[in-house]
């Protein structure tokens, strides 16, 4: 079995692996020959360039927002119906803000939708509707990190970036056996990212390693037989690639309840609000609710919106977040027509609902309308 590489011990992918690579001697990995893999097996993808064409940076921009934690199938209809409504970023920029949220209802994260909103009215006031092309310039940018940033470095202006995202980190953490255990280990993949990158043809590399994380090196039964680096890869050697990246344990989710208010009126206008525009679900459309708390909420009713005869539906409402698990009982109430909204709420008729950004819980919520 290899004995596990430290950064120290591992070589510029340009010469050959130092003795630090272990009891199997392992060349290291070469940029090239992953390119070679990149022009046979490369994805097509809605936002990704033909061969040779240079990349828009506004679609790296987008694509690679929605990806974040998110799925290529679930991004696509979003991506096309983004570029559809607003084709460029000045397009993007000129749209409101909830325009945008409601777009981008279902695709959670939706600090992401703002991210991306506050971003395209930065590049389009304050750069004439052109992404920066550095990483430093990208960065400066409202909501851009350093992942983005290298994308949209590497992809779309051929910047010598690494974009580390989870399939980058996967394949790093098995070419070169990194024991360390993420999130920890982040810094030591980053720094060795950097060591495969090739000459030239930097965003054919970035797109390159995420096409192989994700078709190859895969978390589960990655296909080493497939793989252009399978003879430089300690993890394969030793025969254990599943093991890499090492994780560290996860602290248990917790749950969070509370009771949902869904006053209905007689014309069928249901009471909404808004959150605030800070936090989780920012600025997002939400049914007026109690607030949401490991420990049970006492008397509930002190915190309904307004007076009436409130019924506990039998059924309630589960939700997933990041890091929280999220139990909503659901308490109904039906009003007379007329009935004035309290302050900081309003009644929308379900006609309205479409122009409403409702976050995926509160679709939920909404099936018990009837
Ligand atoms: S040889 Fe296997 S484990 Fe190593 S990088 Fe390739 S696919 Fe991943």
């Amino acid at each position: 079995m290899p004995a596990r590489a430290s950064l120290a011990s591992v070589s510029p992918p340009t010469k050959p692996a130092g003795p630090g690579r272990g009891v199997v001697a392992l060349a290291a990995p070469d940029p090239r020959a992953l390119l070679r893999w990149y022009d046979r097996h490369r994805r097509e993808l809605p936002w990704r360039a033909p061969p040779g064409v240079r990349q828009d940076p506004y679609k790296v921009f987008l694509s690679e927002i929605m990806l974040q934690q998110t799925t290529v199938v679930t991004v696509q209809p979003y991506y096309a119906a983004f570029l559809a409504r607003w084709p460029s970023v000045t397009a993007l920029a000129a749209a409101r803000l909830e325009e945008v949220l409601s777009a981008w209802a279902g695709l959670g994260y939706y600090a992401r939708a703002r991210n991306l909103h506050a971003c395209a009215r930065a590049v389009a006031g304050e750069h004439g509707g052109r992404f920066p092309d550095s990483v430093e310039g990208l960065l400066a940018l409202p909501g851009v990190g350093p992942y983005t940033a290298a994308a949209i470095a590497s992809i779309a202006h051929e910047r010598r970036a690494a974009p580390v995202d989870g399939n980058w980190e996967r394949v790093v953490a098995r070419l070169f056996a990194v024991e360390e255990a993420l999130p920890k280990a982040r810094k030591q993949l980053r720094a060795l990212a950097e060591t495969l990158l090739p000459a030239a043809r930097f965003g054919d590399f970035a797109q390159a390693m995420m096409d192989l994380g994700a078709t190859v090196c895969t978390p589960r039964k990655p296909a080493c037989i497939l793989c252009p680096w399978r003879e430089n890869c300690a993890a394969q050697a030793a025969g254990n690639p599943e093991a890499y990246p090492v994780k560290a344990a996860k602290a248990a989710r917790p749950t969070r309840r509370g009771v949902a208010f869904l006053a209905v009126r007689a014309d069928g206008a249901v009471l909404l609000r808004t959150r605030p525009e800070k936090g989780l679900l920012g600025s997002m459309t939400e049914v007026p609710s109690t607030p949401w708390q490991e420990d049970e909420t006492a008397d509930p009713a002190r915190h309904a919106p307004l007076k009436a005869q409130w019924q506990a539906l039998n059924a309630g409402v589960s939700h997933v977040f990041s890091h929280f698990a999220l139990e909503l009982a659901v308490w109904r109430a039906r009003l007379p027509a007329g009935t004035p909204a309290p302050a900081g709420h309003r009644w929308v008729k379900p006609a309205g609902f479409p122009a409403e950004a409702f976050p995926s819980v509160m679709v939920k919520v909404l099936e018990y309308l009837e």
